[in-house]
């Protein structure tokens, strides 16, 4: 079986038949075409690098548009009964398992009604590759059993592509603030030296507080939100070297033997999302544009314009496998190679390792009691003898 042929989607018909034979064709990461999984023949995916992604009005009601739903082939959502995950299919295709936690438990839920993504990032990293990848990871970690170190490990990868909003905004602020300039003055003071009394002067520092306000224009370009109800942000975060700039159009092509992850975070949450962030920057930006040696009371009012977003999807390789009954997760980007997951602990090695530091800490922590108690009751040049002793043998 072709390599993208395994994993949880199987088909019943053929979404992309091939012209030479009647077969499936797959979209091969290696030759970046569609390729038949029986005869080996290749075709082009419609190449769309020199257009440019559409950026849509920012319009809350457009998930109940169909024109913005339309995935080129018919979708159904594909729900697990045990992480509730959702997988978009082709309405023709069924999921043996969940492609996120490996549950049997997975049911077909019709339509998804989803606003189609606008652009891709195609699968550059291949199965075996990713599993290479993997297996290069996890014998670097530390802290793992020997057995699993030497060991193989099989796991079933799945390639998902993981849902994201990328937000583009124009903002206009105003703000207001009190802003403190420092001053400095001479003071004259008067203090005991050898029973006499004396007057000195020092530089004292001073606030001036103001009250200052502006005005402030910033545009704000792909502010990327993930949108997966199935990856916390941390982990995924771990994997973030995706290069934006490769994103190309939406083809159904590219998700043939694949599985689209469903947004869950909608399309209004996603922008409220956005919104924090934007504001989070400007808030930065403006304080540290205004002049003056410190800011407080800084209060913002910003009205944004010309809001567009797209919906995209970046290519991940999601695998579980079980190490002694344990259920352990790594991910692999997709286009990168990058790896994050979670291995099994040697507790002994974890336990030898604390052991060792903690006898490293308490030899330190003789050493310097011993120190401060020889500088107390030696003359210097013998502390500087027992110190210089301890220096050679450390
Ligand atoms: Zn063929
Ligand atoms: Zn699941």
């Amino acid at each position: 079986m072709d390599e993208n042929a395994r994993g949880a989607a199987q088909e019943q018909t053929t979404v992309f038949p091939c012209q030479g034979c009647g077969g499936q064709m797959m979209y091969d990461t290696a030759s970046q075409t569609l390729k038949c999984r029986y005869c080996g023949s290749e075709r082009q995916v419609e190449d769309g690098t020199e257009q440019a992604p559409v950026e849509y009005e920012l319009d809350f009601n457009d998930e109940d548009k169909a024109s913005m739903k339309d995935w080129g082939a018919e979708q159904q959502v594909i729900k697990c009964g045990n992480c509730s995950g959702e997988m978009l299919l082709p309405a023709n295709q069924t999921a043996a398992v969940c492609a996120f936690c490996g549950s049997p438990k997975v049911l077909s839920q019709g339509n998804p009604g989803s606003i189609r993504p606008e652009s891709v990032i195609p699968f550059h990293v291949s199965r075996e590759q990713a599993a290479q990848a993997f297996n290069a990871w996890r014998k670097k970690k530390w802290f793992i059993p020997n057995a699993f170190k030497k060991g193989s490990v099989s796991s079933n990868l799945n390639g998902i592509y993981v849902p994201f909003w990328t937000f583009d905004t124009n903002t206009d602020s105003s703000y207001r603030a009190e802003v403190g300039v420092y001053h400095y003055r001479m003071e004259t003071r008067t203090r005991v030296v050898n029973g006499k009394t004396e007057t000195y002067t020092e530089q004292v520092r001073y606030t001036v507080w103001h009250w200052t306000s502006g005005t402030y224009r910033q545009f704000f370009n792909d502010v990327l939100i993930p949108a997966s109800g199935q990856y916390d942000s941390k982990l995924l975060h771990k994997l973030n070297d995706f290069k934006l700039n490769q994103l190309t159009p939406y083809k159904p092509e590219y998700l043939s033997g694949f599985i689209a992850e469903r947004y869950s975070v909608s399309l209004p949450a996603g922008w409220e999302e956005a919104k924090s962030r934007v504001d989070a920057e400007l808030q930065s930006e403006i304080r540290s544009g205004i002049s003056g040696d410190e800011v407080r009371f800084l209060s913002i009012d910003t009205r944004y314009f010309d809001q567009t977003y797209k919906h995209i999807l970046l290519p991940i390789w999601n695998a579980n496998y079980l190490y002694q009954s344990k259920t352990y997760r790594y991910m692999v980007n997709g286009e990168t190679g990058s790896v994050t997951g979670r291995v099994p602990r040697s507790g002994w090695k974890i336990a030898a390792f604390v052991l060792v530091c903690l006898v490293l800490l308490g030899v330190i922590g003789f050493i310097i009691a011993q120190q401060q108690s020889n500088d107390s009751v030696m003359p210097v040049g013998e502390a500087a003898k027992v110190s210089a002793k301890i220096k050679l043998q450390a």
